[in-house]
């Protein structure tokens, strides 16, 4: 489903990712771990097609089209979904009109019809009792007062609701206290299914407790420095990042 070669971006002038390779399959929940600075939300904010990066080489295919020649809006449409690492707060603006919006624009730039209200809504209850959710979130404004734990399950509401191909989550490096955690895999483990990949962007091991991914990528000086199972995780946990710095292979 997405496939990434050789991919080489700079920011602000300086390269970042050095020759990136990943290759990620429908169905499949893939843990994208590595030191601070590694470039992890670099390749996220990539793949999402935020600005500001620049992709000096090499290309990434999703479902063989190539995403990098996407807007932002045509690769959402596509279904890829980004969760943003610090969400935005929209004071005023309702949570549920926010989603409609979202979903809509989505629809729309897929040539479906938009939803009406009434539609809408029961795709909601639907989609809240998926994810075990009270409906309280919704009548507030966009993360305005949220709570680290309510941020996070907005953010996985949201996920339920546009029903990605592909979720790229990035998960902050000061990490989340246990409930947003739980949010994040319970939402995690509740959406998978065979059609839909993640890529989950952690710094820490202890997301993986909860989240059991198919394939572990550890990201340093901008490549993949190693891929395995779950394991992988655990021995980074063990050994530290410091494990896998000794074992990169300078550039020639
Ligand atoms: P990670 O998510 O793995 O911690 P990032 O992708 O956030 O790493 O950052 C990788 C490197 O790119 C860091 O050295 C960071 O300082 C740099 N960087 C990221 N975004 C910018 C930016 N907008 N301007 C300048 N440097 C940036
Ligand atoms: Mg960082
Ligand atoms: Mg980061």
């Amino acid at each position: 489903m997405l496939k990434i070669e050789n991919l080489h971006a700079s920011v602000a002038g300086k390269e970042i990712l050095k020759g990136l390779s990943l290759e990620l399959q429908a169905g499949q929940v893939h843990a994208l771990m590595g030191p601070n600075g590694a470039g992890k939300s670099t390749l996220g904010n990539i793949l999402a097609g935020r600005e500001g990066y620049e992709v000096t080489a090499g290309s990434v295919t999703f479902d063989g089209k190539d995403l990098l020649g996407l807007e932002p809006e045509e690769r959402a449409a596509a279904g890829v979904f980004l969760a943003f690492q610090y969400p935005v707060e929209i004071p005023g603006v309702n949570n549920t009109y926010f989603l409609r919006t979202a979903l809509n624009a989505q629809r729309k730039a897929r040539g479906e019809e938009e939803l009406d209200s009434m539609s809408f809504l029961k795709l909601v209850r639907e989609k809240l009792a998926v994810l075990h959710l009270k409906d309280e979130l919704l009548h507030r404004a966009v993360n305005e007062g949220f709570s680290g734990g309510e941020k996070k399950r907005n953010e996985i509401f949201q996920l339920a609701l546009l029903e990605p191909r592909l979720a790229i989550l990035d998960e902050t490096d000061s990490g989340l206290d246990i409930d947003a955690l739980k949010t994040v895999a319970d939402g995690v483990n509740a959406l998978r299914s065979a059609d839909r990949g993640f890529l989950v962007i952690t710094h820490y091991q202890r997301l993986l407790d909860y989240i059991k991914p198919d394939v572990v990528h550890v990201l340093a000086d901008g490549r993949i420095v190693e891929s395995g199972g779950p394991e992988l995780a655990l021995q980074l946990e063990e050994h530290g990042y410091q494990w896998i710095s000794d074992r990169i292979i300078p550039e020639k």
